[in-house]
């Protein structure tokens, strides 16, 4: 048997032990020094035994707490690189918060599965009381441009804005609303949003033939499926759906925006974003270029909900408190679409206007 040297003799760690706080040393030291984690002080050459020098056990506890958290190997080797304790608290910190927010998304979509397989059972026994849908839509020109690159659609069971960009734009925001008009003939019980995913990716492979003849073309899509007693929403890019309900008017829909992401980063005020000179460049489009990853969301409907959707031509010169007072007005949905796209239009009108309108009413009333 080899003698290991005077120091770590005095406090050897024999990483086949397993001590409080050691379990994961102890599991897998060839793997950590394989890496470079924790190289052994001393290798016993008959045994094999690993020896640790006594200062080492503080990076091992520390080790063994980061494998804890679930943190990978390759992380921990940059953690351990930090060199003073704060960084290396800075290191976990970031860490946790990366993996909170890869929580978080996984939370949603968890909750979007759940809400998708309970429909589907939950429709299987009787029909559930339903209700009805009252709408209307408009696209208008605006007053500064020469055409118009918005489409706008509602139907029995799909509500759609879509604002075209590029040389092909009219042609491409009209064909992503064309792709998610079948869905009004044959509406699938239980799974609308896996019917709106494959009508996003047909609408996708559609603008990809108009962006090959014209590179640049590309085009938003709000749109909403509805079953009745549900909505699909789907969203790419700043076209933007709002609901109505009980004197409140919420965003549904996040931009996907430069001057969203700035906003949401607190690099921009809400006032300045307002003014920002690149609110209308796009983080997403379907572009036929990139793999566009919608947002997709389902939504109870109640009885006097008001749903409106809507392009930027609207937003960027309407504000959010005189678009709730115009939707919170009595009228139909037509006086309301007719109404918000006169104020675009007298707000100067420097964009074309999409509008879709829809009351969510008790059937027969
Ligand atoms: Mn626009």
């Amino acid at each position: 048997m080899a003698t290991a040297p005077e120091e770590e003799r005095r406090g050897p760690v024999d990483d086949r032990s397993v001590r409080p706080g050691l379990a994961a040393l102890a599991q897998g030291p060839a793997l950590y020094d394989s890496l470079g984690l924790l190289a052994p002080a001393y290798v016993d050459e008959v045994s094999g035994y690993r020896f640790y020098r006594p200062d080492q056990l503080e990076q091992a506890r520390l080790v063994a707490w980061l494998r804890r958290l679930g943190m990978p190997l390759a992380r921990i080797q940059v953690v351990l690189a930090a060199g003073t304790t704060a960084r290396t608290a800075e290191q976990v910190a970031a860490y946790w918060a990366e993996t909170e927010a890869e929580f978080a998304a996984r939370r949603d979509l968890a909750a979007h599965l759940i809400s998708y397989l309970s429909e589907e059972e939950a429709a299987m026994p009787a029909a559930q009381p339903t209700l009805a849908i009252r709408y209307a839509a408009r696209s208008d020109i605006g007053r500064h441009r020469d055409r118009n690159q918005d489409t706008a659609y509602a139907g029995q069971h799909l509500l759609a804005v879509a604002d075209g960009m590029g040389a092909g734009g009219e042609a491409a925001s009209a064909a992503v609303i064309e792709a998610l008009k079948p869905l009004e003939g044959t509406l699938p019980a239980g799974s609308l949003l896996n019917a709106m995913e494959d009508a996003v990716r047909e609408a996708g492979s559609a603008v990809r033939d108009l962006a090959a003849a014209d590179p640049g073309t590309g085009t938003t899509l709000t749109a909403m499926l509805w079953s009745g007693s549900q909505l699909a929403l789907v969203h790419v890019g700043d076209t933007r759906a709002y609901l109505l309900r009980a004197g409140e008017l919420f965003q549904i829909t996040h931009d996907h925006s430069v001057v969203q992401a700035l906003l949401d980063e607190g690099k921009i005020t809400p006032e300045e974003a307002e003014s920002h000179p690149q609110r209308s460049l796009l983080l997403q489009a379907i572009d036929g270029r990139s793999a566009t990853e919608p947002d997709v969301s389902l939504h109870d409907a109640q009885a006097g909900d008001r749903y409106l959707l809507c392009s930027d031509g609207l937003t960027t010169v309407v504000s959010t408190g005189i678009i709730l007072d115009t939707l919170s007005a009595p009228g139909e949905p037509e006086q309301a679409v007719g109404r918000l796209i006169d104020l675009a239009n007298e707000a100067g009108g420097p964009d074309n206007i999409a509008c879709v309108v829809a009351d969510v009413v008790e059937p027969g009333s």
